[in-house]
């Protein structure tokens, strides 16, 4: 029979843990998200976060720049939030307009407040095994949500289609940590549905409708990343979830599964770094 992996209702346990872990405190932690231009789909996640943030007892602040901002701006701004004692954690919302250079400004975060866990200094602890100050937060998320349900990662075959730097790279890292054999497949992947027919554990993570029923294995566990509007203006993921799902163990909806989890895991991270510092 399939689980379905409920993202969402773990995602509400997990905030009611940190809001009253934050209870015990006389501070806040203060999240400072730094937003640049006017894409929706970034407002409508910021927006998510300041809410889930402030029902939490977490201070939220938004700085929102115009699409032209310089660089400079940008990254004199970090350096002010750096070294402000009262700001936890600093995240900045990607993407980013192609005049300004991600790497620039992600490289400009503190790494003990760096939120996402995208600083060159936390990945390059994630790889060589040193403890990062946080986890990025998807990658986090799904291991989080496999581990609530009991699902075996050690010695399983774990393949991850999609290899970004939030998603993909992280997580392959985080599963090897736990002793999953661990494939990544990409765009210039031959024969992905041989590769992921291997699966015991298949994290999907493209943003378009990739994964069928003749690309899966009996029992696989399924993590459907990707997010996106079909032709018809619905929300769905990678997977074709109506016909898969039967064939699986377990399976994440969309929506429902792992973008719950990304939310409930950027507080987590916040209030971890918040502790740090007491
Ligand atoms: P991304 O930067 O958009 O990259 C997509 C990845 O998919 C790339 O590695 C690309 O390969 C690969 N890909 C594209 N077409 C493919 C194909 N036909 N076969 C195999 N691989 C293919 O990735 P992302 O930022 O990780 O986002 C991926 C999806 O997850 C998006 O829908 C995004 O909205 C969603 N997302 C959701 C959450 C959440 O919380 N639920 C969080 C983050 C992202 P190449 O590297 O070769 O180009």
């Amino acid at each position: 029979m399939t689980v379905i992996l409920d993202g969402k209702k773990l995602r509400d346990k997990i905030l009611e843990e940190l809001k009253t872990r934050l209870e015990k405190y006389d501070s806040s932690p203060t999240l400072v998200v730094i937003l640049v231009g006017d894409n929706p789909a970034s407002r409508i996640y910021v927006n998510n976060k300041k809410k889930t943030a402030e029902n939490l007892g977490i201070n939220s602040i938004v700085i929102n720049y115009p699409s032209d901002v310089e660089e400079q701006v940008l990254l004199d701004k970090i350096h002010e939030l750096n070294s402000d004692k009262n700001v936890t954690a600093i995240l900045v919302q990607l993407p980013l307009p192609e005049h300004i250079d991600k790497f620039k400004i992600i490289n400009a975060i503190s790494p003990e407040k760096d939120v996402d866990g995208f600083t060159p200094e936390n990945s390059g602890r994630l790889f060589t095994g040193e403890k990062p100050y946080v986890y990025p937060c998807t990658p986090k998320g799904i291991i989080r949500l496999l581990d609530e349900y009991e699902i075996p990662i050690e010695g399983k075959h774990a393949v991850i289609v999609g290899r970004s730097n939030i998603v993909g790279k992280p997580l392959a890292q985080m599963l090897l940590n736990r002793n999953a054999t661990v494939t990544i497949c990409h765009s210039r992947t031959k024969n992905l549905a041989d590769i992921t027919k291997t699966a015991d554990i298949l994290v999907s993570a493209v943003g378009g409708k990739i994964i069928g029923i003749n690309m899966i294995q009996s029992n696989c566990v399924v993590v459907d990343v990707g997010i996106f509007k079909d032709e018809n203006g619905k929300t769905r993921g990678d997977v074709d979830f109506d016909t898969v799902a039967p064939l699986t163990s377990y399976i994440t909806p969309v929506p429902g599964g792992v973008g719950p989890m990304t939310i409930a895991m950027l507080m987590s991270n916040t209030v971890e770094l918040f502790e740090k510092n007491l």
